[in-house]
């Protein structure tokens, strides 16, 4: 009966939110559970930091692009959704490095910057003698005693050296992360290179090992994403759910415990009685939402990345011209440009662009350098096309751009993130029970780290109510 109901409210509309909704819907559904669910998202527009725009025959992507097929729950929820059909695997190509302001390819055989081949590392010009014969140290050093978390970069750092770190696996990690790789956490985001070191001692040695049991074949694309941009992840999931799940214009402004439930306050509006409650916002928001509790301080604490996305169309292949054939490239910090990174869009994604057009897309802000995404679109363009003009002939100015800034958006894993997620849940565990935490502030930023979380809330939340 509708008394036994038990009310289950989802605070954030980003992936982790709604792919939350969506598995307990699905539960729901599958075992006669006696649930109501309903998603509170503040803007008024679902997704989060998923951003697509459809514009003349054009697949923009603002925010993220693609995901990991390796890391298997985004593919499936496509499938779980019936939209498998979508999937699109990105082309292989070659990437490239810009290096003293020329393109470099990236050495073949090597693994996240890590070698695993010697010929491709020898004639690199990417890194000088002697940064080479550092790096090749790493098959003559002992392991290293990690009974605690480190940083990433002095991981790297004490196998490989400053030459590899700073001109290769800086740029090609922080893509990911968009972090300071020597505040970054090793064991929360890259935990099987300590293992790797563990059981192999060398680096290489252990990579060499794990590439000689892949098949042999052509290379295949790492990345999926979706036909029309995965903005169809957020369409097709909210037409699965009942049409009063989702409140769009909802902002949470507090979660108050009483003695059998939870109330929601919101910034408009009655507030809402849950039994549960799931929060899938960015960490800060989840402080401001629960003022009189005091949760356990993240470590070194840092804010959230700052960067932009820029993208440049232009009508005809011939009004820009690149040297190199490939599918983009990245850059490291000692290059002293705007761009960290780009993506030769039509040649990575070619579904995302009509025939003979150009779709690029570049990166630009660091960590502790976000001015420039506070700069307006025709400082950030002049920038963006002046670092373009090293590697790339432009003949022509972009017939359109869209420039989308993403203030402290990328969540940063500093040494100790993993300590301090579980100490967050356990007490939140014995303060709040029934209210559970989700979402790329915690165990994974990407996309299927996400729907991971999300169905892990499920999980959690289920057998709090005892259903
Ligand atoms: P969000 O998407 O941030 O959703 C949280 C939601 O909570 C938002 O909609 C917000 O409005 C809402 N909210 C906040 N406060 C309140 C409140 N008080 N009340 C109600 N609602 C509230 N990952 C990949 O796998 N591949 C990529 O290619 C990739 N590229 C990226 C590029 C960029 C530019 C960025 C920023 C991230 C990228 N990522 C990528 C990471 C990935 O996109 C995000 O980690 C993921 O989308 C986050 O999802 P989320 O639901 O946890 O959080």
């Amino acid at each position: 009966s509708m008394e036994n109901t038990q009310h289950i409210v989802i605070i954030g509309g980003g992936i982790t939110g709604l792919s939350t909704a969506f598995y307990l819907f699905k539960s729901a559904e599958e075992q006669q559970l006696p649930i109501r669910i309903t998603l509170l998202e503040a803007k008024s527009r679902i997704g989060g930091k998923i951003r697509t725009e459809l514009f003349q025959g054009f697949v923009m992507e603002k925010g993220p692009d693609s995901f990991l097929e390796r890391k298997i729950s985004a593919k499936q929820l496509a499938i779980d959704l019936g939209i498998e059909d979508q999937l699109v695997r990105n082309q292989t190509g070659q990437a490239y490095i810009l290096h003293q302001s020329r393109l470099h390819p990236i050495p073949e055989g090597s693994v996240m910057g890590v070698p695993t081949r010697l010929s491709p590392f020898i004639s690199t010009r990417l890194f000088s003698p002697v940064g080479k014969m550092r790096a090749a140290l790493d098959l003559l050093l002992p392991r290293q005693t990690l009974d605690k978390d480190v940083s990433v970069g002095s991981f790297f750092r004490h196998r490989l050296g400053n030459d590899v770190v700073d001109h290769l696996i800086e740029p090609l990690l922080s893509g990911i992360y968009g972090g300071n790789l020597d505040q970054l956490s090793l064991k929360a985001t890259f935990p099987q290179f300590a293992q790797m070191e563990e059981k192999y001692r060398s680096l290489i040695l252990a990579m060499k090992k794990s590439r000689s049991t892949n098949l042999p074949g052509k290379p295949k694309g790492q990345f999926l994403t979706l036909k029309n941009g995965l903005y169809a992840f957020v369409e097709a999931i909210e037409k699965k759910l009942p049409s009063n799940t989702i409140h769009r214009n909802s902002v949470v402004k507090a979660i108050e415990k009483t003695d059998k439930n939870y109330q929601i306050q919101l910034e408009n509006g009655k507030p809402l009685t849950a039994d549960a409650v799931i929060v899938t916002t960015p960490y800060p928001t989840l402080t401001q939402m629960l003022p009189s509790i005091d949760l356990p301080k993240p470590p070194n604490h840092t804010p959230a990345t700052t960067v932009a996305t820029v993208i440049l169309g232009f009508d005809d292949q011939t009004e820009v011209e690149t040297p190199y054939e490939g599918t983009g490239f990245v850059v490291p910090r000692t290059e002293n440009t705007t761009i960290t990174a780009c993506t030769w869009t039509h040649k990575k994604w070619p579904h995302t662009t009509p025939d003979g057009k150009v779709l690029l897309r570049f990166y630009i802000g660091r960590p502790g350098n976000a001015a420039i995404v506070a700069e307006s679109d025709s400082s950030i363009l002049e920038h963006v096309q002046k670092d373009m003009a090293k590697v790339m002939n432009i003949r022509k100015q972009p017939s359109f751009y869209r420039i989308t800034r993403w203030r402290e958006a990328n969540p940063q894993y500093t040494v100790g993130h993993t300590e301090w997620v579980k100490q967050l849940e356990v007490h939140l565990n014995s303060n709040l029970p029934g209210l559970f935490l989700a979402g790329a502030p915690y165990r994974g930023v990407g996309i299927p780290d996400c729907i991971d979380q999300g169905k892990r809330a499920v999980q959690e939340v289920l057998q709090f109510l005892n259903l």
